[in-house]
């Protein structure tokens, strides 16, 4: 297996894992775990991490989200001609 079919695999991958933000990009807070030494340190009710939602974004799913934000706006100003 070559370095180009390595590439190839890899992009593929993030390609997959790209839409499967795009489909689930929450995630359970991690940090909202019952007994969690970080969680007790957030304290308080809220988590630092999700305010209290219990959900967060996966990794990626933010840039994800951006990307998506840009492609929209490129589509909705595309020229009529
Ligand atoms: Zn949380």
């Amino acid at each position: 297996m070559g370095v180009i079919h390595v590439a190839a695999a890899v992009v593929l991958l993030l390609g997959l894992y790209g839409l499967f933000l795009l489909a689930k990009p929450y995630r359970t807070c991690r940090w909202c775990k019952k007994g969690s030494f970080l969680a007790r340190l957030a304290g308080r009710g809220r988590c630092w991490r999700c305010h209290g939602h219990k959900l967060t974004r996966r990794w990626g799913a933010w840039h994800v989200h951006k990307a998506k934000l840009s492609l929209r706006q490129a589509w909705d100003e595309r020229g009529d001609d």
